[in-house]
């Protein structure tokens, strides 16, 4: 079994809906919920929006290889990710990021693990801090909570209330 980390992002429709949902079938076509996050609303980053996101970590074990586990992330983003309007589909509705597989460094251009960019991101180290911050990033050799300390990220990332 491997312990893997993931990071649900959305910032459109029904959030907390959307959010149960995925978390639902992850538990289906992943594996076991062992430790989850508080949810965090955070600035969009990288572009202007009123909507703001949702953010949550989530670590699971599953017995999918690093591949299928992208393909089953992939296949519940696009399932809970169209909604019609009229006959059309709108954008998605949710992201779902593999931040880490065990120890596993893997640079491919399909998949690349650990996520390459969650050092510069404050939505993503947060998160990953409140219930993780010994475990080491298998590139850096830095526990999360040195690479939240050395993130210079000003966007707010705002703890909900359960
Ligand atoms: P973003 O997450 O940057 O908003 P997307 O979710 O559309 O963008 O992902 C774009 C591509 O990133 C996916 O098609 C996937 O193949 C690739 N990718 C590379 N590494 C990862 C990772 N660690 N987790 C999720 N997707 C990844
Ligand atoms: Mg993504």
């Amino acid at each position: 079994m491997a312990k893997v980390f993931l990071l649900l992002g959305g910032n459109l429709g029904n959030k907390k809906v959307i959010f149960n949902q995925a978390l639902a079938l992850l538990e289906e076509a992943v594996g076991k919920i062992e430790q989850q996050s508080a949810i965090y609303e955070t600035e969009p980053w990288g572009f202007e929006s009123e909507d703001l996101f949702w953010n949550q970590v989530v670590v699971l074990e599953t017995r999918l290889d690093a591949d299928s586990l992208l393909q089953e992330t992939q296949q519940i983003e696009y399932q809970l990710g169209r909604v019609r309007h009229g006959a059309q589909y709108s954008s998605r509705l949710i992201d779902l990021d593999i931040l880490f597989y065990d120890q596993l460094i893997l640079n491919q251009p399909r998949l690349e693990i650990p996520h390459p960019r969650m050092g510069e991101r404050r939505f993503v180290l947060e998160p990953l801090a409140e219930i993780a911050p010994d475990f080491i990033h298998p590139a850096s050799k830095k526990t999360i909570a040195q690479l939240l300390a050395e993130c210079t990220d000003q966007l707010a990332v705002k703890k909900l209330d359960a």
